[in-house]
């Protein structure tokens, strides 16, 4: 079994045997969602610590299903992942952003950039560029203010993924290291990608203030983006002295719930988009 925590997937099983029936229903209703209008972007704030202003927003999906409800992202990406359909969803939330980013630009928000987190599959799924081209061709925006964050495990066969990379960057969008520090992959990739920013992980930001090692590892890491010339972002920022910890480290990025959480739409613009 598949481990995915205390979920509906808890059986999920991988090469598809031994489905029982409430994941048949996600995974077929998985595949309407899309068509059926269920799946949503929420966005969520990432700071600029040196002037206190959102930098950029990174948009992470929700699927409000008809009868289950609100599920998160941490339950369907894996199904999504198993079953291929990250492919057409992952199209949709690249297209969504990209008609966004227009739109907001069109009604004269300032400077707004957006993230968008690629699956492993996705990055690797050969069209990928061609998709993100058309995006950004079809809806006419400056191709700076997308940002796509890949983890390191999606960047296992490096050749491969030195060529999508490459083309990313020649379509002009910028490219973030998520999660960065969990991946057990060596750092050579880092001389060779091109690569602009790293994401400190939640995982070494939750325990900082206590915990010396989580400490070590996150000042190595920006210290690192400082010397590759790189930036740098710490995730899952929930309290005042984390703040003040990576304000004195120098990292001048940071996201998480102590400034906002991930919102909807219509929130980001009443709250967060200035003319
Ligand atoms: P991630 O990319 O590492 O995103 C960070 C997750 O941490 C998000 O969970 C976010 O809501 C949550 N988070 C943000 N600030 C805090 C904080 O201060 N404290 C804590 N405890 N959590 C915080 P979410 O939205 O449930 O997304 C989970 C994962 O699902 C994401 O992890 C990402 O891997 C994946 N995901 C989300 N949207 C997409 C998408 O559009 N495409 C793909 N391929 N994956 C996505
Ligand atoms: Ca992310
Ligand atoms: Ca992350
Ligand atoms: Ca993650």
């Amino acid at each position: 079994a598949k481990e995915v925590g205390r979920s509906i997937f808890q059986f999920y099983n991988k090469n598809m045997q031994k489905l029982n029936a409430s994941e048949m229903i996600l995974e077929n209703g998985l595949r309407k969602a899309i068509d059926q209008n269920e799946l949503e972007l929420y966005y969520q704030p990432q700071f600029n610590l040196d002037s206190n202003e959102v930098s950029s927003f990174e948009a992470l999906l929700r699927w409000n299903h008809p009868t289950i409800g609100h599920i998160s992202p941490a339950e369907f990406i894996p199904l999504a992942e198993d079953t291929g359909l990250i492919l057409s969803i992952g199209e949709w939330v690249i297209t969504t952003v990209c008609k966004k980013i227009k739109e907001w630009h069109k009604k004269g928000y300032k400077s707004v950039s957006v993230a968008v987190n690629l699956s492993a599959k996705q990055f690797q799924q050969s069209k990928l560029a061609e998709i993100i081209k058309t995006a950004i061709d079809s809806n006419q925006i400056d191709p700076k203010f997308l940002e796509f964050e890949i983890t390191e495990g999606a960047i296992q066969d490096a050749e491969k993924a030195l060529l999508t990379l490459t083309k990313l960057k020649e379509i002009g969008v910028q490219i973030a290291v998520d999660d960065f520090g969990t991946g057990y992959s060596s750092l050579s990739y880092l001389k060779r990608f091109p690569i602009d920013t790293l994401k400190i992980d939640q995982s070494f930001v939750k325990d900082v203030l206590t915990d010396n090692k989580d400490a070590a590892i996150t000042t190595t890491i920006i210290h690192l983006a400082e010397s590759l010339g790189l930036a740098v972002i710490a995730e899952g920022v929930e309290e005042q002295e984390q703040v003040e910890f990576f304000k004195s480290m120098n990292c001048h990025k940071a996201q998480g719930y102590f400034f906002s959480k991930p919102l909807p739409e219509k929130e980001i613009i009443e709250h967060y988009l200035t003319k």
